[in-house]
């Protein structure tokens, strides 16, 4: 009853979603843990940084603990080009510290483009009448996770939905379910979604409890700007969305719940990167603080074209590419053992260059994000039914060949959430560097897995040298006893097993 998406009263809806004593418990003194007057004096105290000083945070990040605010407000301010290259090679080793070699792939699944919300920059709100508003029944879902898990050969999806009652928590848990029932007979074995992470509202503490049952992967909600103000000016009042704090605390709500882990994000372009990094950063550390775990993913989505939206040419704050290497070389730098998500919404050749710099540990494949499109096969982009337009349409196969040449293994490792390595676990185990090696083993056996499955001899050639590379760091890396397990996996599933892991 809701599919007519005019009909439905926001303010109303925003009275029944928002529940205020579901924010009050974590304001402190009345007040969220964003301050922006106290963000701009720590970016302004620190502009002319001490090389020394320098140094010395970016051994601390090395150590893999989080940064107080002042020290990123200090990178922040780097200069020096010289010092900014020591920042990158930091942020390099860190990554192998904490992930090792590898990069790991998902698609994203749009399930509909219904939003009672309006937001500014959004090919998907409300307003915008040139969209062709639809949401999938629980048959096409299935349909597109049938192409995504059998003929591409995903193993985890990010689930994105607007905001609207026709695909509220009900709509989402049985999405969720429906996509982890399909199984579908491969060339050696089977392909199957065995991640289903979701990108969706603010949601209730009962409706996130009922998310955790059917196994949500982890819960990515971007703040989109941390700066109140600007936040409030592109979220017109009114909307669900206008409401900051329900939205900021979200992940705190979903930490309660029982969700295991949850994505930080911003959208590049809504306001100064700087601020927004403080913003991600100070975000990080309440739920550090509040929970004892850190984000499990930051995103750093820049604004891209959409259908009819002029506010994309309009911002005065876009992020130049020069400048986006800084942010997510300060993401890794500031909060050191998150995963750290790139996506096709940046162009092939921003991509190539970000990966080759060794920071970011997920990347999107064989993106198609209108509604039903991977299903449909249609292979040109139509932004009346995308959000905004990709920048890197490539297909899984040829992202993995780069990334092969490029001498990194792609995973499509699932394991860790299945072996109780989530949460806080999975954090002790990523800080003190002992995640990688995990990485690593089921590095090996899901590439091996996907190559046998889906890929051409071509690739198969390129990325048999870095499962080779591999497998020998691993001889000096594992006891004897667990090398010569991964060898008879490697051996089971040559013959066509599916799902081995460590
Ligand atoms: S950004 Fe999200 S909430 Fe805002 S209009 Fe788009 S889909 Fe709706």
């Amino acid at each position: 009853m809701f599919l007519n998406f005019e009909t439905v009263e926001t303010q109303s809806l925003a009275d029944q979603i928002i529940k205020e004593n579901e924010i009050e418990r974590y304001l402190e003194k009345g007040r969220d843990f964003i301050n922006d007057e106290e963000i701009w004096e720590k970016l302004n105290k620190h502009v002319e940084p001490d090389p020394v000083r320098v140094r010395e945070i970016l051994a601390k990040s090395l150590a893999i603990e989080t940064l107080e605010p002042d020290e990123l407000a200090v990178l922040i301010n780097v200069k020096d080009p010289e010092l900014w290259e020591e920042m990158f090679a930091t942020a390099r080793e860190i990554k192998k510290k904490v992930y090792d070699n590898r990069i790991v792939t998902f698609a994203p699944l749009y399930c509909g483009n219904l939003c009672i919300n309006n937001c500014l920059y959004c090919g998907f709100r409300r307003e915008n009448k040139v969209i062709k508003r639809r949401v999938l029944t629980i048959e096409e879902v299935k349909r597109e996770a049938e192409v995504l898990a059998g003929e591409i050969g995903h193993k985890r999806l990010i689930v994105v939905y607007g905001e609207h009652p026709a695909t509220g928590a009900e709509y989402i848990r049985d999405t969720i379910e429906a996509i982890y029932s399909v199984k579908v007979k491969t060339r050696r074995g089977y392909g199957q979604i065995r991640r289903v992470n979701v990108n969706a509202a603010p949601m209730s503490i009962d409706e996130l409890k009922m998310l955790k049952e059917v196994g949500i992967g982890t819960y990515q909600v971007f703040q989109e700007t941390y700066h109140h103000e600007t936040y409030a000016q592109i979220h017109p009042k009114g909307t669900v969305k206008h409401h900051y704090q329900w939205r900021l605390y979200c992940h705190h709500r979903a930490l309660e719940a029982g969700v295991d882990d949850v994505g930080l994000g911003v959208l590049f372009g809504l306001y100064d990167w700087r601020f927004e990094l403080m913003g991600l950063l100070y975000h990080a550390r309440d739920l550090e603080k509040k929970f004892g775990i850190g984000p499990h993913t930051i995103s750093f989505p820049r604004l891209e074209p959409a259908a009819n939206t002029p506010f994309v040419q309009e911002t005065k704050y876009k992020v130049s590419d020069e400048d986006f290497k800084k942010v997510i070389c300060l993401i890794r730098l500031a909060v050191p053992y998150t995963g750290m998500i790139l996506t096709a919404r940046e162009p092939a050749h921003i991509r190539r260059e970000i990966l080759g710099l060794g920071i970011v540990t997920q990347t999107d494949a064989s993106t198609k994000i209108g509604i039903g499109a991977y299903s449909d096969r249609y292979t040109e982009q139509e932004l009346e039914r995308q959000q905004f337009q990709i920048g890197d349409p490539r297909s899984l196969e040829e992202v993995i060949r780069e990334l092969a040449e490029m001498g990194y293994i792609t995973s499509f490792c699932t394991a860790g959430y299945r072996c109780g390595r989530t949460g806080e676990r999975i954090m002790d185990l990523l800080v003190k560097g002992k995640e990688r090696i995990f990485c690593k083993l089921n590095a090996v056996l899901t590439f091996k897995e996907w190559l046998d499955d889906f890929a051409s001899e071509e690739t198969k050639e390129v990325a048999q040298k870095v499962i080779e590379k591999e497998m020998e760091e691993l001889k000096g890396m594992v006891p004897e006893g667990v090398y010569q397990k991964l060898l008879e996996y490697y051996q089971r599933i040559e013959n066509g097993e599916r799902d081995l892991y460590f």
